[in-house]
């Protein structure tokens, strides 16, 4: 598995930090979301942030639609969330997933 990517929103609290969030309107280039692992082509919007924790860190990536699933799942699982790149389906939360949607790793 990659590393690990996590987010909390429920207590304000950060386990890893994160900054740098912006909303982009218009991507200047094709990008992969890091939620879902589609690609977001130039002209669509994405999100994105940075995050360090301890000596790692990187940059996220999203559609908008996938960073509202994320934040949808850390309510469901009460906090942070530790999840993988490309991992999960766009715009859907874990709680709105089948499992059989559920396809471990990156999907072209
Ligand atoms: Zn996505």
């Amino acid at each position: 598995m990659g590393q690990g990517l996590r987010l909390c929103n429920t207590k304000g609290a950060a386990v890893s930090d994160t900054f740098h969030e912006q909303s982009v309107k218009s991507s200047r280039k094709t990008r992969r979301c890091d939620w879902c692992g589609e690609l977001i082509q130039i002209g669509q919007p994405y999100e994105s942030y940075r995050w360090r924790d301890g000596s790692d860190g990187g940059t996220v990536v999203m559609h908008p639609e996938c960073r509202q699933a994320m934040e949808r799942t850390s309510r469901e699982e009460g906090g942070w969330i530790d999840w993988d790149r490309g991992e999960n389906v766009r715009g859907k939360s874990w709680g709105e997933m089948d499992v059989a949607e559920k396809t471990g790793g990156w999907r072209q």
